[in-house]
């Protein structure tokens, strides 16, 4: 019977799911064929172009992410260093941080152990994360993102932010797709780093004060010394 009750029970995620992805892939849908339709009448076409443009984007950026759910199991694990997957989506997240007047600190242990992971998941949830911190600081702000060996066998991710917050009410509900409290959000984000971190057998948890910013701790297993061998 508990096999039965957690294949009912994934079958009733799954058409969930399917009824979020359904509506909100529709809504852009939708609009873009109005605004095809206006084109058809309308001769000052060009203002409309980048709307169309940018609910292609939204589409796009939907299917991108339960892409990445959708990958695991061609996941290739190995072993990786998470300061330098760290470093990377530091770089590539620059130019946004710069706009958005955001400044982005790292800090990290040294000698720290190496983790096994799927690469581009794990950049993929550090992204994600670091996209929320920048747009919970609409002003500007700092973030700090800190790592350390916690225990032996465990690193900590520890991603700082001075943003808005959230309510503690909505904290136990960050999981869940399609939450979102922005206008161009997909409310996906969140869902795919706790997937994709639970799947390399990690923890990640949030803390939040409201208006005085978040705090997203990653706890990772890392890939124990070798054992010399002797002789
Ligand atoms: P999205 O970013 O598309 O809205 P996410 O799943 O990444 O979707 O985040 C869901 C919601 O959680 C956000 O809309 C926001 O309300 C809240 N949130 C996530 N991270 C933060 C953060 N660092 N600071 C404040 N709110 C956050
Ligand atoms: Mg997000």
């Amino acid at each position: 019977t508990e096999r039965l009750l957690q294949k009912s029970e994934k079958l009733a995620i799954l058409g969930q799911m399917a009824a979020g992805i359904a509506h909100e892939i529709r809504n852009p849908l939708t609009s873009i064929k109005g605004f095809i339709q206006l084109f058809k009448t309308s001769n000052q076409q060009e203002e409309y172009y980048d709307i169309v443009l940018s609910e292609i984007d939204r589409i796009n950026e939907i299917v991108g992410e339960f892409l990445v759910l959708a990958k695991p199991s061609a996941a290739i694990f190995a072993e990786q260093d998470v300061k330098v997957l760290i470093k990377d989506v530091v770089t590539l997240i620059n130019n946004q941080s710069i706009l958005n007047n955001v400044q982005i600190y790292v800090e990290f242990d040294s000698d720290l152990p190496m983790v096994s992971c799927e690469k581009s998941q794990l950049k993929q949830v550090f992204l994600n994360l670091l996209k929320n911190s920048i747009e919970a600081m609409p002003n500007g702000g700092n973030i700090d993102v800190k790592v350390k060996e916690k225990v032996e066998g465990e690193i900590s991710i520890l991603i700082i932010d001075e943003g808005m917050g959230i309510p503690k009410e909505r904290i136990s509900t960050l999981g869940e797709p399609f939450y979102t409290t922005k206008e161009k959000g997909t409310g996906l984000g969140l869902m795919t780093c706790y997937k994709i971190i639970e799947s390399h057998n990690g923890q990640l948890t949030i803390q939040s004060e409201v208006n005085q910013g978040t705090t997203i701790e990653i706890i990772m297993p890392t890939i124990s010394q070798p054992l010399l061998v002797r002789g």
